[in-house]
């Protein structure tokens, strides 16, 4: 069986498949367990790449010119009732403006007349046309040296990209939900609300060009079970759907042209891992206590949609520590109503009755990017108007959200979490939003839980800071170390080539969260950790060693996680944590941890590993 290693980063896109040898290996991030064989689905990578072109007959020129009106008019509805949605009582200022000269844009003497001149004079059909006059924009854009006029055509190409899609009949977000059944998704991307329409029984594993471990499209494929490798640089490229590949979502390694030695060898391993995962659900039914009785840690879930709960308690979770959502939000034209919200939120918490559900505001941002909000581009969105920022500017939204979650916490157990909180102010402005949804929600005499308890997500270094200003506020902190590592890090979540500096162990990373525990413990506030960080093995003793209370994690690693800490003891966690602290490298402490497990846990390493 000869095998080939493909250098990602190696001109061979025009090559086409047919060139490449059987067996060649390409790799990339595995940041969900598990492997997939099967043919290739490729994802297009744009909407304008799938325009049609087409000469028109003379007799169709005034249908096609109206055809555009048409859509030029839709979009503009559409721009009028987001503004509405979001413009009443406490506007975005830069926002309601961006939505006003959108709507002015779509106007534009270049951008609307130009297309209908292409349309009639050059009997272009309208994609083509309008595709053809924003490609002119843009490269007349392009050459100017004034930022703010080449910012000028983003919008431009925004707006054009708008009507582009309603005459493609295309939703704003790409619609993936088509896929053929039981095929490898290939794509350059996946955003949040792509993955979030995934079904499991059609994607047999994905693979993509770009993306990080703890991206959420990464987050997702693992709620979902669907193994994935990411950051293949040129994998689109290197397939066409219907070719056969091998996804191996623990190493990395996609095979492309895989041999019937190749597959069989991987079924063998595939058989492998299903067994040990069934193994272990057994272990999810019993509570997380040390061996030597020391410590218990509630064991909960994360999860983005109400159909995920089904899984997260199959694989014994003790209610959900972190319900993202902004799920619900992405994906879709509108925006989804108090009583659509109260319908999946009051389901999740019945479901989980009598433990309790986590529910987190909106945390719109970064790569979850939701188009019924319109929000402007920014430059650097992982530190944008995101989360908190947002919600506590666009009030409307975010009380409605508030009333949702309320009114579902009369029905069982219910917290709130409040995402990348970075001061005591926005702890304060979101208290004052509450207690006003409360008195409206008294004095329409709506049920709702009073008692809800309150929380914030520790996710900025800032609030590692002041975490004993911000403990006197709150009811629980929620570590989230997917934030926390890369705003601490100075790592990009989402970038594949800085992903090797993403380290969950670095010792800064410890000492904010032994920072964080330390002011939870002076006052009396739960600490939970909601990051990828509480679901990898390698990391059960140090968390467990470090004092946190509650780990919540993808519903796959419970088991695990559970059978781990049911057999170590409090006591050899302390030694071990503080044996950890006196190192200086991520690296130190990863081998010393490895090694530690290894010897207690031989059989399970190998096969999380696998
Ligand atoms: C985190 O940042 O660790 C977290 C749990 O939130 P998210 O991954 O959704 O940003
Ligand atoms: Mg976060």
């Amino acid at each position: 069986m000869l095998q080939t290693m493909l250098d990602k980063n190696s001109e061979t896109p025009e090559q086409g498949p047919k060139e490449i040898p059987q067996n060649t290996m390409v790799k990339g991030i595995g940041v969900s367990v598990g492997i997939g064989i099967g043919q290739v689905a490729l994802m297009e990578r744009l909407v304008t790449e799938i325009c049609p072109c087409r000469i028109l007959t003379p007799e169709e020129i005034p249908g096609e010119v109206a055809r555009f009106e048409e859509a030029v008019e839709n979009a503009e509805k559409r721009l009028k009732t987001i503004k509405s949605h979001i413009d009443s009582d406490h506007p975005l200022e830069d926002h309601s403006y961006i939505l006003d000269t959108h709507i002015l844009l779509l106007r534009d003497k270049m951008l609307y007349e130009g297309t209908k001149r292409a349309i009639e004079q050059g009997r272009q059909n309208a994609e083509w046309a309008l595709s053809e006059v924003m490609s002119k924009i843009t490269a007349a854009f392009d050459s100017i040296d004034d930022e703010y006029l080449r910012e000028r055509a983003l919008d431009v190409h925004f707006v054009g990209e708008r009507v582009l899609k309603i005459l493609l009949g295309v939703s704003s977000e790409k619609k993936i939900y088509q896929l053929p059944a039981s095929t490898i998704l290939v794509s350059h991307d996946l955003s949040p609300a792509d993955a979030a329409q995934l079904k499991k029984e059609s994607v047999l594993a994905i693979a993509t060009d770009v993306g990080g471990r703890t991206s959420h499209s990464a987050i997702m494929s693992r709620s979902l079970k669907i193994p994935a490798v990411t950051g293949l640089e040129k994998i689109s490229k290197l397939v066409k759907t219907g070719d056969t590949i091998i996804v191996d979502g623990s190493t990395g390694l996609v095979i492309l042209n895989p041999d019937a030695e190749m597959i069989f060898r991987y079924r063998q391993r595939q058989e492998l891992l299903r067994n040990y995962h069934q193994s272990l659900l057994a272990f999810g039914r019993l509570p997380a206590v040390t061996s030597d009785g020391g410590r218990e840690i509630r064991i909960l879930a994360n999860i983005e949609l109400v159909d995920e709960v089904d899984i997260a308690i199959a694989h014994g979770c003790e209610g959900i520590g972190l319900f993202r959502t902004e799920y619900l939000f992405l994906g879709r034209e509108d925006l989804p109503s108090e009583e659509e919200q109260f319908e999946a939120y009051r389901a999740v918490v019945a479901l989980n009755k009598p433990y309790p559900v986590t529910i987190r505001t909106l945390d719109i941002g970064g790569d979850k990017i939701a188009s019924s909000l319109n929000l402007p581009l920014e430059t650097n969105p992982a530190m944008g108007l995101r989360a908190i920022r947002l919600c506590l500017n666009l009030r409307n939204l975010f009380k409605t959200q508030l009333k949702a979650i309320l009114r579902a916490a009369h029905y069982g157990n219910c917290r709130l979490l409040v995402p990348m909180v970075s001061s005591i102010t926005e702890v304060h402005d979101t208290k004052i939003i509450l207690q006003e949804v409360k008195a409206e929600l008294a004095s329409e005499g709506t049920p709702f839980g009073e008692d809800i308890k309150f929380g914030i997500l520790v996710e900025v270094p800032a609030a590692v800071a002041i975490a004993d200003l911000l403990a006197r506020e709150v009811d629980f902190f929620s570590i989230g170390t997917n934030d926390l590592i890369q705003y601490s890090l100075a790592i990009d979540r989402l970038n594949e080539h800085v992903n090797y500096l993403y380290d969950t162990l670095h010792p800064a990373v410890l000492r904010l969260i032994r920072q964080v525990v330390n002011a939870g413990q002076a006052y009396g506030v739960s600490v939970a950790m909601c990051g990828e960080m509480a679901g990898d093995p390698v990391n059960v003793p140090i968390l467990v060693g470090l004092g946190i209370d509650e780990l919540s994690m993808n519903a796959l690693s419970i088991p695990l996680v559970k059978k781990m800490i049911r057999s170590i003891s409090y006591d050899d966690c302390l030694e071990l944590t503080h044996h950890a602290f006196q190192m200086q490298t991520a690296q130190e402490i990863h081998d010393f941890l490895e090694k530690w497990i290894f010897e207690k846990f031989p059989g399970d390493y190998f096969l999380s590993q696998q």
